[in-house]
């Protein structure tokens, strides 16, 4: 799939606020410097685009980004800011959890994981959860162009076992480098095939 266009459409509150429109939505998560911007810039071959995200007072709602007048990408605040959350469900945004759990629109979540680390609690905790919606959703594995292939190997693997333990399914996953545009294509392959 070629991008033609990405415009900015709106930043949702939350579920209430977000467009009314029946577009297929595929939303982008992870935790804060896992290269979320840089992704998102580089699928839209708009370099300002997640600028707009990181504005001042954008960067806990929702934002969403209209991609060849088709289909949005939704660009989600990082779940990584726990005491805000409503305590007891999960430790990221709740607008983002509804929206997880009850957008009719949503085809998949690409959850992005720093690839050069060793398992995150917080980042099983969220697949792990995220895998209990149903919502379909592919793990990217991000900036494996700063170690070595044996590495991200490892701690991809480590991820899948720890994963192992709360879900019953082997997630998708890819891995992508914005330095080399590694996994552009396969983010855009999962987008179009949902497209149908
Ligand atoms: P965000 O907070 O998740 O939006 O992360 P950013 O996109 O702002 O990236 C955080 C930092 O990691 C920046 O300095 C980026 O240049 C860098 N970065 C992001 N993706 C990659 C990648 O694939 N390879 C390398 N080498 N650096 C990256």
């Amino acid at each position: 799939m070629q991008i033609h266009s990405a415009e900015f459409i709106t930043s949702a509150r939350g579920l209430p606020d977000c467009p009314a429109w029946d577009r297929p939505e595929f939303a982008f998560i992870g935790r804060s410097n896992v290269g979320k911007s840089s992704m998102i810039n580089l699928l839209s071959n708009k370099y300002a685009l997640a600028k707009v995200s990181a504005t001042p007072g954008k960067t806990r709602l929702l934002n969403f980004f209209l991609m060849n007048g088709l289909w949005s990408l939704v660009d989600l605040p990082g779940y990584g800011f726990a005491q805000t959350a409503r305590s007891g469900k999960f430790a990221f945004n709740e607008w983002v959890g509804d929206y997880l759990e009850q957008r009719a629109n949503l085809r998949r979540v690409f959850v992005l994981i720093d690839s050069r680390l060793t398992p995150q609690r917080l980042d099983v905790d969220f697949t792990a959860w995220l895998g209990g919606t149903g919502v379909p959703f592919s793990l990217v594995f991000t900036k494996v162009d700063k170690q070595s292939v044996t590495k991200t190997r490892a701690n991809i693997d480590l991820f899948q076992a720890s994963l192992s333990q709360h879900l019953a399914s082997v997630p998708d996953v890819l891995t992508s480098s914005t330095k080399t545009r590694a996994g552009r294509a396969d983010i855009l392959r999962r987008i179009a095939a949902s497209l149908g």
